[in-house]
């Protein structure tokens, strides 16, 4: 499992749990859950039970919230929309942090810049950009995460050219600076010079992201509108957008003319299920869930996705979504 605090993970002292219950409502007031099933936070539906789910209600709240838990050793991951995770059914000892409320959803601009904070919608951004006739977001359309999220994933898309070349183009391409919370409670800008981002990564990952400042580019709304409804007609007819699912399971593999996608489809694996999970028959790199679909299934699915590969075109897939799993998943496994 990735993320933030993860050494701790098997170190969280519990013979003081109720005291840690008593404190972090105290501290959250009233956006604390206890044992939040986090199927209800994921968009394809999966993931078990979570000690703390926790949604602060301004920046001094989530501030105190990290210094406690950290110094307490409750491992602590952040929640955007869910859009690119997968998550083990069984329980997490753990604390969970969305920050859904309205000063994490902060927006507005300046010159050609626009600040959002993390839990906006990209749909949100998007929008709003469109409106103050600013350029260049426009490929985020039908992206279904936040700021956040799309910060940490480095979010983006291939774009045919004019001349019918491919780009990939990616949020990292937009950023000035961004404003960071680190394990203590701290907040700090990081300039876009500090950070480093890769295909669908970042270095940020130490860090719960509060927000960004964007840099875009004037043009007329008709034009952004027009670009806007090219990005989105792409992905209807091209990914699977109703059902539920975790976007691309896979990379696009490196030094490989084909993508994650084609080679899966290659393999005659659309429309291939186990139990309620099944590769979507729109998009062979997603994998939907038909209804009730477990991890264990999804994960038995992806197995047999990158061993049809790996068999017929000699190609290793890395998964894209974000795997949260446990030691019991890996000794069941
Ligand atoms: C139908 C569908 C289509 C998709 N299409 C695309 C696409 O075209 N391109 C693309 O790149 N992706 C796509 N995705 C994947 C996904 O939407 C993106 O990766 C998105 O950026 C994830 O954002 P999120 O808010 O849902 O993050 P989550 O999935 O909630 O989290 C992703 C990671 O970010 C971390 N995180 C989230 N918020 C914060 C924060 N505030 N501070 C610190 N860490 C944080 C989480 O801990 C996790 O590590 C698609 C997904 C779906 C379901």
């Amino acid at each position: 499992m990735a993320g933030w605090l993860l050494e701790n993970f098997y170190k969280m002292n519990i013979s003081n749990i109720s005291q840690i219950d008593d404190k972090i409502r105290g501290i959250c007031k009233g956006g604390v859950a206890l044992q939040e099933p986090l199927k209800h936070h994921t968009t394809i539906g999966i993931g078990g039970a979570v000690s703390y789910f926790l949604s602060p209600g301004d920046m001094a709240q989530l501030s105190e919230a990290v210094k406690f838990l950290s110094s307490n050793r409750v491992p602590l991951f952040v929640i955007g929309r869910g859009s690119n995770l997968l998550i083990t059914d069984a329980e997490l000892p753990f604390a969970v942090i969305k920050l859904k409320e309205a000063c994490f959803k902060n927006m507005y601009r300046s010159d050609n810049k626009i600040f959002a904070g993390s839990g906006v919608g990209l749909g949100e951004f998007v929008n709003f950009a469109a409106s103050e006739d600013l350029a260049n977001s426009e490929f985020l359309t039908g992206i279904p995460g936040t700021i956040g999220g799309a910060l940490i994933m480095n979010a983006g898309v291939r774009d045919v050219m004019d001349d019918g070349g491919k780009k990939d183009i990616s949020i990292s391409g937009l950023v000035e600076k961004i404003q960071v919370m680190d394990k203590t409670g701290k907040m700090r800008w990081l300039s876009r010079q500090e950070i480093s981002f890769g295909y669908r990564s970042s270095s940020l990952k130490e860090y719960i992201l509060l927000g960004a400042w964007f840099v875009l580019c004037p043009e007329r709304k008709k034009n952004i509108s027009e670009r806007m409804r090219r990005f989105l007609a792409k992905k209807s007819g091209s990914q699977e957008l109703v059902l539920p699912s975790a976007g691309c399971i896979f990379k696009n593999p490196k030094n490989c003319e084909m993508s994650a996608g084609e080679l899966i489809e290659r393999c005659k694996l659309k429309g291939y299920s186990i139990g309620d999970a099944q590769v979507s028959g729109a998009h062979a790199n997603f994998i939907i869930n038909k209804g009730d679909a477990s991890y264990q299934e999804v994960k038995a699915l992806m197995n047999i996705m990158r061993e049809m590969v790996l068999d017929k075109f000699g190609v290793e897939l890395e998964p894209e979504v974000e795997i949260w799993e446990n030691k019991k998943d890996d000794s069941d496994g």
